[in-house]
């Protein structure tokens, strides 16, 4: 037994497992993904849910699954559509990945998501979160699921105090959970902690009153439910200053520029956009010759529209949102001229589509 597990000798598991699984069979909210236990629906939830709010990812959930109905329609599907499908998500690396593993379901494993944790962790974008939730969830596999969010519940009912932002920390909650988890149920089990850690054991202020499984709960027993999980911060985001620019051409078209295939919103759509790495570079003149390089046709800016700002994980966009004109644009895949009924067909990653909103506001002022 690891030493950072000593308490689980003060816990009667049976009791702990009852007590948690009826209280997720009553309380468990009615989410689209739970109402069958197919593996690719629940794969599909569990990765728009990473680094999603359950509210955001329900609409999406629900078109996606409506576009994409089958892992056969997914495999099949056209990059740019699923892109589309995904717009305003964010993490776009996350489908790419997705539709990659399905295709790979689909040619080496006949169509059927793998149930051993060996297989399914080999397919792209599978992390031992997602292949314990669809293992346990799908197939009902007593394997753990341990993101941020169990290790904070299981932190505070076993009284861990090892730091959950390490990498390491994972290896010590995996192993809580293989001597806690039901092997009678380890679907519910899991989804319970999971829910649990939703409703109840919140990070800032964990409910314990109204917890089912405030008895087994070393922390609360001990006071120190507000002092856990231990998480070092993280490092400081980096500022990225911006100016992008709403440019149409004499017929009202609007120029739009395809990202490249590998980086930051890979392979989406944008309006031109020049990274300001001088303030120097703000001067309108210039600024025009670096649009114009840019997309090889002759920029005229007019006006500054608005300021948007666009927070990543690791880096915060500060854009300078600018309209103007232009005029012919040579051949290019990249670069297109489209009108504003067809801009909807491309897939725009949110801070474009913050810019089109400013983009609209400005024709109404
Ligand atoms: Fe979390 Fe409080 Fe329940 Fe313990 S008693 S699991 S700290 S909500």
């Amino acid at each position: 037994m690891l030493i950072e597990l000593k308490n689980l000798s003060k816990i009667n598991i049976n009791a702990f497992q009852n007590d948690l699984i009826s209280w997720y069979s009553q309380e468990h909210r009615d989410l689209p993904w739970r109402k069958d236990q197919d593996p690719y629906k629940v794969w599909v939830s569990e990765i728009m849910l990473q680094q999603t709010r359950v509210d955001t990812v329900i609409p999406y959930f629900e078109r996606f699954l409506n576009w994409f109905p089958t892992m056969a329609d997914l495999a099949a599907a056209n990059e740019d559509k699923v892109l589309k499908a995904w717009e305003g998500l964010g993490y776009y690396s996350r489908v790419r990945n997705l539709q990659t593993a399905v295709k790979e379901v689909q040619e080496k494993y006949g169509g059927v998501v793998p149930d051993t944790r060996e297989e399914i962790s080999k397919l792209k974008g599978v992390g031992p979160y997602t292949a314990g939730a669809i293992l346990s969830i799908a197939y009902g596999v007593p394997e753990p699921a341990v993101d941020g969010n169990v290790m904070r519940v299981l932190s505070r009912i076993l009284s861990i105090w090892v730091d959950i932002a390490r990498p390491s920390a994972r290896k010590v909650f995996e192993q809580a959970v293989r001597e806690l988890i039901s092997h009678e149920d380890p679907s519910s089990f899991n989804q319970a902690l999971m829910e649990l850690g939703a409703l109840v054991c919140t990070p800032t202020s964990p409910a314990c009153l109204l917890c089912p499984v405030r008895d087994h709960c070393q922390a609360f027993a001990e006071g120190v439910q507000n002092e856990l999980p231990i998480k070092t911060k993280k490092r400081k985001v980096r500022q990225v200053i911006l100016a992008t620019a709403v440019l149409s051409d004499e017929s009202g078209k609007f120029i739009i520029h395809k990202r490249p295939s590998s980086g930051l919103l890979a392979n989406l759509w944008e309006f031109p956009t020049i990274e300001i790495n001088h303030p120097l570079q703000t001067d309108r003149n210039h600024l025009e010759e670096l649009f114009q390089d840019k997309a090889k046709t002759k920029v005229k800016l007019e006006k500054v529209i608005g300021q948007v700002e666009h927070v990543f994980s690791h880096l915060v966009w500060n854009l300078k949102v600018y309209v103007g004109s232009i005029d012919q644009l040579g051949k290019s895949d990249d670069w297109k001229l489209v009108s504003a009924e067809d801009m909807e067909q491309f897939a725009f990653p949110v801070p474009y589509q913050k810019v089109l909103q400013v983009y609209q506001q400005s024709l109404n002022e």
